[in-house]
């Protein structure tokens, strides 16, 4: 992103994975974000590996948050983050079943979507720790459209079945 460019949007996105070397997998979206056009000063939070979130016949995860700061709309980045997970592979077969690669748009600014398409803040991102702990490394302070500070959530949500992991992306 060119310094010239004048409108930016602080963004956040969760990301997860438990299949195909996931810690590789999240690094891989990493850079595929760094190299994005529209898209700049990607900033990762530390790694967590995690118990799953609906079937519990799978793999844990490994999760973690980027912000940064882009040109894009929502959509352009939600067509941006899917074809990332495409081209990791992703299968979108049980709700909530193993995946190589997902990117869920957390927060647009503080902009609240609901489309066909997207929904901003994501609808999970109030009660999940995979999602809370992540966004607090980043951004301690944030307050989330609709939902309230980080901090109030965070305090609401037990650290239960989630790992800090000493890699970093
Ligand atoms: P969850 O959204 O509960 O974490 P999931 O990540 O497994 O579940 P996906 O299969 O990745 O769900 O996405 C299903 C659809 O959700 C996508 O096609 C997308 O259009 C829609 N969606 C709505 N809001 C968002 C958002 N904030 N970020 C990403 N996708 C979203
Ligand atoms: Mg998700
Ligand atoms: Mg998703």
């Amino acid at each position: 992103m060119s310094s010239t460019d004048s409108i930016t949007t602080q963004v956040f996105i969760g990301l997860g994975s438990n299949m195909k070397e996931p810690l590789a997998q999240l690094k891989g979206a990493v850079a595929a974000l760094r190299s994005s056009p529209g898209i700049g000063n990607v900033v990762c939070s530390s790694v967590y590996q995690t118990t799953p979130m609906g079937p519990a016949d799978q793999p844990d995860y490994i999760n973690a948050a980027v912000q940064f700061d882009t040109t894009l709309s929502p959509i352009q980045l939600l067509d941006r983050t899917q074809l990332i997970e495409n081209r990791a592979g992703r299968i979108r077969d049980r709700r909530w079943g193993p995946r190589s690669l997902d990117l869920d748009l957390l927060l647009y600014g503080q902009q609240i979507i609901n489309s066909l398409r997207l929904t901003v803040p994501h609808s999970g991102i109030a009660e999940r720790s995979f999602v809370l702990y992540p966004l607090a490394d980043l951004a301690p302070c944030l307050s989330i459209p609709g939902k309230g500070k980080l901090s109030d959530l965070l305090d609401r949500c037990p650290q239960l079945g989630i790992t800090r992991l000493q890699s970093s992306l």
